[in-house]
């Protein structure tokens, strides 16, 4: 029988709402935090746009938010003229918020409802006089305080004209100097897109594409079946390299997940079952893992959103992955990383052309690599060798993204001192690289400013249980990982109580001595 991951946690979720009834609640207010980057459907079949936020996720929500400006609206439930503002302040709201949004990633647009009891503190924090009222800022300064009208030099700020749906983007407009309009769409918004996606601002949200990469890349490997014999080593090695240094926390976390259950869901035998139904039935098994939590947005990709439906997307996020993880291994783990990432490609990515390509750069690397900076350079190099294919293939064949085409990277505007020459890289000529100003470069970019503010809370977990997870996670010596976090969760579990100890139960039937032996033999 394939593990099933939800029964033990069901069970213990179970016990652990019985044990503690306040954790409902907790659970609840977690709830729309992670519903930010969804449009709601209140059952009258129209979604909504706008997040809502009470007073226990107010500072989660925005903390996390990727955008750059929130806006939240101060309204009372009972108040008529709130009603009629609803369908202008979502007018606005659809632009911005949700899957479907046509600026991703700029503003959240949230709502508090000051009429219910739970947010009153919350609203005279706000000094909330009037419904409904309007405030702007970057997310993580509505978490830092509240806000006066008298008060001077606040990066909060009152909108005083935003009555209607026009009047609201034309005073947003004039605030960011963007000309976005009402009647933007997706993907037909190649004018209208407002910045360069690639600027230094926007990489720092790439973390959502690295985690939707992520989860979409372990998506076609299950629903491929091609975890085989002869790729399970591959496998393995990929995801110990995710565990010890993917960027984003939650994602480190559902790999060493996946990696503790890995003979469970993927016996030896795997692939010599011939039967049909008990491979369906193991793929089920896999797809119940949530390899970067179970809120991993799907279809939003904000740094990597093509200004067409079928442009960037996935393999733009697998680059910034693997330029993500370069940076991040030690100068003792740059031959093994490169290796790793080579037969990880080489495996597991389903573009044809693309991994064999990919293949021959690896295979031409003769002298292993020694340091950090020249695995990064390596692959910079590389990923520029495919751009520089890239920018004639797609002009003759027209396939380019007229928003992103493709450019020797990086250009002057964000690293001036990369190159010395004045070169025309958006052409595909290659310019004289400052190599050490390059590799500082990308350290930078892939390594600071990609980081994951995820904070987990399970319910399920106490805050030393969590540091244990926390070191596992953050370790260097990813072999040992899988089962080494295993084994110091379960103990650590222990220390508390009933609850723990029927969670360890559970996971001492996942066969840890046998795993142990099996990676170890990887
Ligand atoms: C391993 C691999 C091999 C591929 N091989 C092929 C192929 O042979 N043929 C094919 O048609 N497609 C190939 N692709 C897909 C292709 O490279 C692009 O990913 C895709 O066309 C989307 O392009 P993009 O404009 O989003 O930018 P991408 O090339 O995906 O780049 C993503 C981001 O990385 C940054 N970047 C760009 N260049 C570099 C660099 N040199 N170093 C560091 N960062 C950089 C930029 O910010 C860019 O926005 C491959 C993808 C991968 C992951």
């Amino acid at each position: 029988m394939p593990p099933s991951a939800s029964h033990p946690f069901l069970h213990l979720l179970f016990l652990v709402l019985l044990v503690f009834p306040g954790l409902g609640a907790f659970a609840a207010a977690v709830g729309p935090r992670r519903s930010i980057l969804r449009a709601l459907d209140e059952g009258n079949g129209k979604p909504d746009y706008a997040v809502d936020l009470n007073s226990s996720s107010f500072d989660n929500v925005l903390n996390e938010s990727p955008a750059s400006f929130a806006i939240v609206e101060f309204f009372a439930h009972w108040c008529p003229a709130c009603r009629n503002y609803k369908p202008h302040y979502e007018k606005v709201a659809r632009l911005f918020n949700g899957p479907n949004a046509v600026h991703p990633g700029i503003i959240l647009m949230a709502r508090v409802d000051c009429a219910k009891k739970m947010n009153t503190n919350l609203c005279n924090k706000f000094s909330v006089g009037h419904y409904p009222m309007l405030l702007w800022g970057p997310p993580h300064k509505f978490t830092l305080g509240g806000w006066d009208s008298k008060q001077e030099k606040s990066e909060i700020q009152s909108i005083d004209d935003g009555r209607t749906a026009e009047r609201l983007l034309n005073w947003i407009n004039k605030r960011i100097g963007s000309s976005f309009s009402l009647d933007d769409d997706k993907f037909e918004n190649e004018n209208t897109l407002p910045w360069n996606a690639s600027d230094p601002e926007q990489i720092a949200r790439a973390i959502y594409d690295v985690e939707e990469a992520t989860a979409q890349a372990f998506d076609i490997i299950v629903d491929n079946k091609r975890i085989r014999k002869e790729t399970r080593v591959a496998f393995i090695k990929f995801f110990q390299l995710l565990v010890a240094h993917h960027p984003s926390r939650r994602c480190r976390k559902g790999t060493a997940g996946i990696l503790v259950n890995f003979d469970d869901l993927w016996p030896s035998d795997y692939s010599n079952n011939s039967r049909e139904g008990s491979l369906s039935h193991m793929q089920d098994g896999a797809r119940s893992f949530s390899i970067c939590g179970k809120e991993v947005p799907r279809g939003y990709w904000i740094f990597c959103r093509g200004s067409r439906n079928e442009t960037r997307g996935f393999s733009c996020g697998l680059w910034v992955l693997l330029h993500s993880l370069s940076v991040r291994a030690g100068d003792g783990e740059a031959q093994q990383t490169f290796i790793t990432i080579c037969d990880f490609i080489h495996n597991f990515f389903m573009c044809e052309e693309c991994r064999r390509h990919f293949h021959e750069m690896c295979s031409s690397v003769s002298t292993p690599f020694e340091t950090t900076r020249a695995f990064v350079l390596w692959l910079w190099r590389s990923h520029n060798k495919v751009n520089e294919r890239l920018i004639k293939v797609e002009k003759e064949l027209r396939t380019e993204d007229p928003r992103y085409p493709k450019i020797i990277w990086p250009p002057k505007q964000l690293c001036e001192s990369c190159s010395n020459s004045t070169s025309n890289q958006s052409g595909g000529m290659m310019p004289e690289w400052n190599e050490d100003e390059v590799f500082k470069f990308l350290v930078a970019y892939y390594g600071s400013t990609i980081i994951s503010s995820y904070k987990d809370e399970t319910i399920t977990s106490s805050r030393k249980d969590e540091s244990v997870v926390d070191d596992v996670i953050t370790s260097n010596h990813a072999v040992a990982v899988p089962v080494g976090a295993a084994l110091a969760i379960a103990l650590a579990s222990c220390t508390f109580g009933a609850l723990a100890c029927f969670w360890r139960t559970q996971q001492k039937n996942r066969k840890y001595l046998h795993q142990l032996h099996s990676l170890k033999n990887v």
